[in-house]
């Protein structure tokens, strides 16, 4: 593995022409996003190129330009797999540890592809054979912006890829509000904007298509599933399968939900627990130093980002949660720094 080198990648993208990019699973806005941003330049410069992701994405990312040419490995398996060991080149884009890639894994490591990861994530593994990792970044969107520019300067930002730009770093942002976001990334969105970017349609399309259902979710879960524990400045929600049945849940309906404990005055740890496919996923966000990085990596067999990370749970959601607050006292003088 070794650091990026623009030159030699330069190098590898003109000595080859079939490229996979893929992402992690359970995607996201700066999984999508960044994929299909990347996927749009090669395309472009008539690569062979193929988007390969592990699942499908929530309904509410669905508009993004190229979602449809998307390979998705759950629906089409063996088209995946086969695009995956043909490649030349696979892009890892927005994840740094190949077990992110779900079933997907085994043919990511079988693949003989050079490969070159791109992401944001700390801590990253050593699967790549060339690595961009800048876990400072607000989002593997705001990178991408600038690798394109450095491979080929910022004329080659069709508005096409512009918008999927704009998308990931707007989700991953917590629309430019989340403590990564620098005045790089806001110099980002503002060539992306002179490019002709509709942000306000970007915004309606990402936040304005909830289910009623969904609101009425989340009001659930507010008035009726919300614990707060003073002491060590901390609140969690959770939600069974029975609730999610209750509100008609599709995927990505709950996104975002976990950031409601932290707009509480003194609230400075948040977590999300919910019953997923018979294991329990968890969402852990925080303001200022507590790291859920290194809470989730501990605990939870997941990781993250330091004020944002996730795992998951093979506990029951109940004994989950126990071992939730059962944890919490030895983290007080962290939490109440
Ligand atoms: P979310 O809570 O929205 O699912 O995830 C928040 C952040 O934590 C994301 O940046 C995501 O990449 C990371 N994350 C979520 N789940 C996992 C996991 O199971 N393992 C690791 N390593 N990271 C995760
Ligand atoms: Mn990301």
């Amino acid at each position: 593995m070794k650091k990026i080198d623009v030159t030699e990648i330069e190098q590898v993208v003109e000595d080859n022409n079939k490229i996979v990019v893929t992402s992690h699973g359970a995607p996201d806005g700066d999984s999508i996003g960044s994929a299909l941003a990347l996927y749009h330049y090669l395309k472009g410069l008539g690569k062979d190129v193929s988007v390969v992701i592990p699942d499908d994405a929530p309904r509410f990312l669905h508009w993004i330009p190229g979602y449809d040419e998307i390979n998705i490995h759950l629906n089409d398996t063996k088209h995946c797999e086969e695009l995956m060991a043909d490649a030349e080149v696979l892009f890892c884009l927005d994840f740094n540890a190949l077990s992110r890639l779900f079933r997907l894994t085994p043919s990511a490591e079988a693949s003989k592809a050079i490969k070159i990861c791109i992401d944001h994530h700390q801590e990253p593994n050593s699967f790549p054979d060339h690595l961009l990792s800048e876990p400072g970044k607000s989002s593997t969107a705001e990178m991408i912006f600038e690798f394109i520019c450095l491979l080929d300067g910022e004329s080659v930002i069709t508005k096409e890829i512009g918008t999927c730009i704009y998308t990931g770093i707007l989700t991953d942002t917590g629309s430019f509000k989340f403590s990564s976001t620098s005045s790089d990334t806001h110099r980002v969105a503002a060539s992306l904007i002179a490019l002709g970017v509709n942000i306000a349609e970007i915004d309606d399309n990402i936040f304005g298509t909830a289910k009623k259902e969904t609101v009425q979710l989340l009001g659930y879960c507010l008035s009726e599933k919300m614990v707060v524990h003073e002491e060590f400045q901390t609140a969690f929600m959770s939600l069974t399968q029975e609730e999610m049945v209750r509100f008609k849940f599709e995927k990505g309906d709950t996104e975002g939900f976990v950031n409601y404990g932290l707009t509480i005055e003194g609230v400075r740890f948040v977590a999300f627990f919910m019953e997923v496919r018979g294991i329990v996923k968890v969402s852990l966000r925080s303001i200022g130093d507590f790291n859920t990085n290194e809470f989730a990596r501990a605990h939870f067999n997941g990781g993250g980002h330091k004020n944002a990370s996730g795992g998951m749970s093979k506990l029951s959601i109940e004994e989950t949660i126990e071992k939730f607050e059962s944890l919490l006292p030895q983290y007080k003088d962290q939490l109440n720094k």
